[in-house]
């Protein structure tokens, strides 16, 4: 589970989040959508621990990461598909965060196949594609067969097969009983993502509603 609560952050003059309050439950893909610059990232950021809240509280399965190092198995998280190091293949890039977090190296070839990356495990990240990055950092998230994913935009830059899939692999591992947050931009997407839907702009929180609950409305 993940509970934000009364969270605001701001950047200088910028107020990325608003008294923000949410909670995301296990068993179901929760969308997190918003305009650019609406502030999901920076929320995203805050449970994860990389960035610090002014106020309030995020949470993620109860703990909250400002302190104490977030391990792999706990909480798996895509934020940039570009920040691989260029110069690394898949494979070594995988096996270094596997290794750095105590991950035997035999779910670093079980993480590839997952994300459909096996055949390029040798090739460099900086010769990938948007899409392949985006599976790559999502390798990445998985690695640690963690009970709660956060993945901000996963789905930019995948083709529509890619776009197919991913829907696909979210629901499965929400199916798993995984607390599963994906944030996107549009609308569209996220209707056919999501079974749970958070809306936010310039910070604040617009609604927060499942997705059958939507349609009926319509
Ligand atoms: P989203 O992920 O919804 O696109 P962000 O959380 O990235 O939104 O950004 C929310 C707001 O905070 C934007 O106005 C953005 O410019 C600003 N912002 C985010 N990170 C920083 C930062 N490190 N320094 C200054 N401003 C930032
Ligand atoms: P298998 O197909 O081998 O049964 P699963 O992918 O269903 O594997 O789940 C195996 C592992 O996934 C578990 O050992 C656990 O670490 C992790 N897992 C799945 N769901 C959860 C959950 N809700 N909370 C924590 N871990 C989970």
């Amino acid at each position: 589970m993940i509970e934000v609560r009364e969270l605001n952050k701001r950047y200088g003059r910028t107020t990325a989040v608003d008294n923000l309050t949410f909670s995301v439950r296990p068993g179901g893909v929760t969308g997190f959508l918003g305009p650019n610059g609406a502030g999901k990232s920076t929320t995203m950021r805050i449970v994860l621990g990389l960035d610090a809240a002014d106020a309030g509280e995020a949470l993620a399965d109860g703990r909250r990461y400002t302190t104490i190092e977030r391990p792999m198995h706990e909480v798996g998280a895509l934020l940039d598909a570009n920040a691989v190091h260029p110069g690394r293949s898949a494979y070594d890039h995988l096996l270094s965060l596997a290794l750095t977090n105590g991950i035997g190296r035999s779910r670093v070839r079980e993480v590839l196949e997952q994300v459909g990356l096996a055949d390029v495990t040798r090739k460099r990240a900086g010769k990938f594609s948007l899409g392949m990055k985006q599976r790559l950092g999502l390798a990445g998230a998985l690695l640690g067969d963690p009970a709660v994913l956060l993945l901000d935009e996963p789905v930019n830059g995948l083709d529509p097969d890619g776009v197919r899939w991913i829907r696909e692999l979210l629901r499965s591992l929400a199916a798993e009983g995984r607390t599963v947050l994906v944030s996107s931009h549009l609308m569209s997407e996220m209707a056919l993502t999501s079974d749970r839907l958070i809306v936010i702009g310039r910070g604040r929180l617009i609604a927060d509603t499942s997705v059958r609950e939507l349609e009926e409305r319509f």
